[in-house]
């Protein structure tokens, strides 16, 4: 076999295992081996391009992974957990970038307009355009979701006046731009095109993301995600390298797929989201306009009496658990409490923490069963029977006013429904709100005791008394 036939099947291998491992990835169980089959597939990916590919100029090469290299190893070294997403975020605008950076260095080969003539130029010229339009929107949306999910940005949507209209000529603009580059590119020209086209698409990708509110974040996360697949997909077209258009696609398709369930898991409409608009800003505490009443505070001895009374216990976990990296504390109550003949289960809601997943990797990492995690749906209609839910660092995600106010930021999100229970204990460290930005009518219900203080600390006071 040639080295062209080797390179085609080694790319074939990667693309079954980058397959497989979407295919793993989509069951708690079976995550680890999905990991694995990913990293072997980009690692036969990876030697097969620098070995077979790559035919010249191995010192840039080589320079560009070292440095790429380290900084990856340091990134995913120092980053916490709860940093997650955002990391997630930035890694999907250096895709961005890449479609940009390589669509720019497609333009100016010089041997462009001696390898493609006619329609073939004109397929070359739409390839780069996309390419570069697709990266520079990833690149600049998915700094300001950087920027959001950090809290370097505010959640409040940023709502220009006209906005609808503003994108609409942006868009227009850019099949103009598009079109005037194409004509101009087969006479030597087109450059002023390009960089037009790539501000505009930077400005669209701002305010794109500036304008989406708090409480619909997960879909920008997932559709971000996508962007970054098909930009993968246009760098592979412009570099003719078939393993890339696949990935890419894989990547782009499975990240639609994601936003298509966040928004069901929302009750939101893909375009409403898009269209933006909704929610405030997280860690604000709203003063609404009748009086909410007063809430009851609970300390961790009654709480630890509480479970070991009750027969049935749903843990309801959320952001708040990630930020106190209570999971292990979380764990060793659990297998107390099952050890005593007490029935816990676990509730997770999909928008829950700051990333599809959030929630089952921090058990899993804890090491909590798989068997006792169970999705929003499975468990909501057993509230009537739960005696205690535990709400760890979770707020939005239980909020009652997702269903009494279908007008809210939240409005008509399923909830988890535990005020339907005996006895709610909500693990907060103040009356703040949460990612939404919207008061919770929850912690103000008769059944409800709130237990304020940083959810490791009062859960290792708690566990102490059981
Ligand atoms: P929320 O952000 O609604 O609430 C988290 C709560 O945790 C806060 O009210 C905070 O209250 C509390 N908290 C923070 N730190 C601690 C701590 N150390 N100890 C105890 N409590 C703490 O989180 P939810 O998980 O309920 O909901 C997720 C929200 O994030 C939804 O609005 C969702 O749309 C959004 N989102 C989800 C994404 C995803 O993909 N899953 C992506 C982006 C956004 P206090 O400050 O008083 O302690």
């Amino acid at each position: 076999m040639n080295i062209e036939g080797i390179i085609s099947v080694s790319y074939i291998i990667a693309t079954i295992l980058f397959i497989l491992a979407l295919g793993g990835l989509s069951n708690q169980e079976t995550a680890r081996r999905g990991n694995w089959y990913g990293i072997t597939g980009m690692a036969i990916a990876l030697i097969a391009t620098v070995l077979g590919v790559v035919t010249r100029n191995y010192e840039y090469l080589l320079a560009a992974l070292v440095i790429g290299g380290t900084i990856g190893l340091i990134a995913a070294r120092r980053v916490q957990m709860t940093q997650m997403p955002e990391l997630v975020a930035i890694l999907h605008s250096l895709v961005g970038v890449a479609a940009v950076a390589v669509g720019f260095a497609n333009f100016m080969d010089p041997g462009r307009l001696t390898h493609y003539v006619g329609v073939e130029l004109t397929i070359h010229d739409i390839e780069t355009y996309l390419g570069i339009l697709i990266g520079a929107v990833t690149f600049s949306g998915s700094v300001i979701a950087f920027g959001k999910l950090s809290g370097r940005i505010g959640g409040k949507p940023l709502t220009l006046p006209a906005r609808h209209w503003l994108n609409l000529g942006l868009l227009i603009a850019s099949i103009w731009f598009g079109y005037q580059f194409v004509v101009q590119s087969a006479a030597g020209g087109g450059t002023q095109e390009l960089i037009i086209m790539t501000v505009i698409a930077l400005l669209f990708g701002i305010h794109m993301v500036m304008a989406i509110g708090g409480a619909d974040m997960p879909v920008v996360v997932s559709m971000l995600n996508s962007y970054s697949g098909w930009a993968a997909s246009a760098t592979g077209f412009m570099l003719g390298n078939d393993l890339l258009i696949v990935t890419g696609a894989l990547v782009g398709s499975s990240g639609a797929i994601l936003s298509y369930i966040m928004c069901r898991a929302m009750n939101r409409r893909f375009l409403a989201v898009i269209a933006g608009g909704f929610g405030t800003s997280e860690g604000t505490v709203v003063v609404s306009g009748e009086d909410q009443g007063e809430v009851d505070p609970i300390l961790p001895e009654e709480t630890a009496g509480l479970l070991l009374d009750a027969k049935e216990v749903m843990i309801i976990p959320g952001y708040g658990m990630a930020v106190a990296q209570a999971q292990h504390i979380v764990h060793e109550i659990t297998q107390t409490l099952r050890d005593k003949g007490v029935n816990v289960r676990f509730g997770i809601h999909p928008v829950a923490g700051r990333m599809p997943g959030h929630m089952n990797v921090l058990l899993a990492e804890a090491k909590v069963p798989y068997d006792i995690v169970f999705e929003m749906d499975e468990v909501n209609d057993d509230f009537p029977n739960v005696d205690v839910s535990i709400i760890i660092g979770a707020n939005d995600i239980v909020n009652p006013s997702a269903l009494t106010d279908p007008d809210g930021p939240i409005g008509g999100m399923p909830v988890l429904e535990c005020w339907k229970g005996k006895v709610s204990i909500v693990l907060k460290r103040s009356m703040a709100t949460g990612y939404a930005g919207v008061q919770n009518p929850l912690f103000f219900l008769e059944n409800t005791r709130m237990l304020f203080g940083d959810a490791k600390d009062t859960l290792d006071a708690v566990f102490k008394e059981i």
